[in-house]
């Protein structure tokens, strides 16, 4: 999939202290117009390592799920709440409340038709609250600023524990089969 470049607001941003960490931005990847948008937390080291070619567990997983169930990497698009790699321990709280206005640039922006959130990271940033887990929220539909969301395991989670991945799958079918219900 194609990165997409940070928009020219964004480039350089030092809202946080990641800032100071990082490499290198990464914005997104995949189709700005896809219909799915993915949310992970932040970059992983393939992402970082621009043009690197080395296994990420995260991006196999995914793919292997998105294979399974039959969506085409044409129908999704893939960012993170955080668009710097942390290497250090940093301010979680506070670099994720500086990075959210650009997730919700990307999402005004982009207005995707489905948001499909991995980890349970994603869940309590999103929803504001360390009470929420993927546990209690996966396999069924709820509703995030307006747009229709699926909650899921973050696939290195998966890989970690492959019992998992019958419920990645899972909820990947329920986005397929809206996919199929949204489609002209
Ligand atoms: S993580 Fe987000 S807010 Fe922090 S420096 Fe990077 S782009 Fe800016």
């Amino acid at each position: 999939m194609t990165e997409e470049e940070v928009p020219p607001y964004a480039a350089g941003c030092m809202k946080c202290e990641l800032a100071g960490q990082r490499r290198r931005m990464v914005w997104g990847e995949g189709n700005p117009g896809a219909p799915v948008f993915i949310l992970l937390d932040n970059p992983g080291a393939r992402e970082d390592k621009d043009g690197q070619a080395f296994v990420c567990g995260t991006r196999d997983t995914l793919q292997q799920g998105l294979r399974e169930t039959g969506i085409a990497l044409d129908q999704i698009y893939v960012s993170y709440l955080l668009k710097c790699r942390p290497i250090r321990a940093y301010d979680k709280p506070a670099a994720r409340a500086a990075c959210s206005p650009h997730l919700a640039f990307q999402l005004e922006r982009q207005k995707p038709r489905i948001l499909l959130g991995l980890g349970n990271t994603v869940v309590q940033e999103l929803y504001q609250s360390e009470e929420k887990d993927v546990k209690s929220l996966r396999g069924r539909w709820h509703d995030y600023e307006g747009i229709p969301a699926v909650f899921s395991y973050h696939p290195l989670a998966v890989r970690r524990r492959p019992v998992l991945m019958r419920y990645l799958l899972e909820d990947l079918a329920l986005v397929r089969e809206k996919l199929m219900v949204l489609a002209p």
